[in-house]
């Protein structure tokens, strides 16, 4: 399997890293062209309003809006998950909208706020997940469509919307294969490999 990483700024090289070892091919994706010869595309942690304007920069707004329409497989982390969600506040900037969420930034507070926290992820199983949050965004509003993955004291921090998902926190800094895994068995519809949380 053929998955791509978003490589126009942020935490690109390990999501490649995680989905090499989970056993797939996984490589940047810095042109919209390239877009064809995937099955899936990882949006990275970073800095939303970089991404946001090197999108538009590189034409990739569009077509990744059509992918999204069509089902197509999309994973974003932190600054990703932004860039995925319908609504931003105070984000004057395009995003692609696959997911029908509306997002607050920075909603931890700065940098020195960042913090790290032991996560219940039903979907991944028993074991807690270890959350690594960097001035991470938070969901504020969800629609019907949306399935809540994770929350964390209250506010939701992890979601999917058919074969969108969207996380807060940064599983590609973490030892924890498990969401990347669980974004891989949702493209083949089968668990084709095991994440482990190490
Ligand atoms: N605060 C960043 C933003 O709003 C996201 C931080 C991150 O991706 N680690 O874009």
């Amino acid at each position: 399997m053929k998955i791509g990483v978003l490589a126009l700024q942020g935490a690109v090289a390990e999501h490649i890293q995680m989905l090499s070892e989970l056993g797939v091919s996984a490589f940047p994706i810095r042109l919209p062209t390239q877009l064809n010869s995937i099955e899936g595309l990882v949006i990275p942690g970073g800095e939303s309003t970089t991404i946001s304007k090197l999108l538009r920069d590189y034409q990739f707004i569009q077509p990744l809006q059509e992918l999204a329409s069509q089902g197509f497989p999309l994973m974003g982390t932190c600054a990703g998950m932004i860039l995925l969600a319908k609504k931003a506040t105070e984000f004057p900037w395009q995003t692609i909208g696959a997911i029908d969420i509306e997002v607050k930034r920075n909603a931890f507070g700065r940098q020195i706020d960042s913090f790290e926290a032991d996560l219940t992820i039903p979907v991944l199983g028993d074991t807690s997940y270890h959350g690594i949050f960097i001035r991470a965004p938070i969901i504020e509003k969800v629609s019907e469509e949306v399935n809540i993955l994770c929350r964390f004291n209250g506010s939701v921090v992890a979601v999917q919307q058919g074969t969108a998902i969207a996380c807060a926190f940064h599983p590609e800094l973490t030892d924890d294969s498990r969401i990347h895994a669980y974004f891989l068995n949702m493209i083949t519809g089968e668990t084709i490999v095991q994440g482990s949380s190490r």
